[in-house]
């Protein structure tokens, strides 16, 4: 059976597409907040591998199948990241608006003169 990605468009409906994946494979007992965080970080981690060593131009030129892979370790990260939030009843845009309220505070914008 192939799963119906048709509806994911949105931080919501991706939510709910990944509860119902892991549900069906009866994962859920292993999507605890410290399983979620590690698996994130490994994605995280495979990530950056593809970064490790390039030279800043080398990072910003990837090859076409470079990209994708970068693309797929970029999806692990976000899909694990968005199930530790829901694991932990974090609402992620909520989360992310507050802290960049919050960063707009510490980091204030330099005045530009007109
Ligand atoms: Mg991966």
């Amino acid at each position: 059976m192939t799963e119906n990605t048709d509806r994911i468009h949105d931080l919501p409906s991706l939510r709910d597409a990944l509860r119902e994946f892991a549900e069906a494979r009866d994962w859920r007992p292993y999507h605890t907040p410290k399983n979620l965080a590690m698996a994130m970080i490994v994605e995280a981690a495979e990530l950056v591998e593809h970064f490790q060593w390039a030279t800043p131009a080398e990072s910003m030129a990837l090859p076409p199948d470079k990209l994708l892979e970068v693309r797929e370790e970029v999806a692990d990260t976000l899909i694990y990241l968005i199930e530790l939030a829901d694991a932990l009843g974090i609402d992620l845009i909520a989360a992310a608006r507050d802290k960049i309220a919050k960063n707009a505070i510490k980091y204030p914008a330099p005045r530009r003169e007109p």
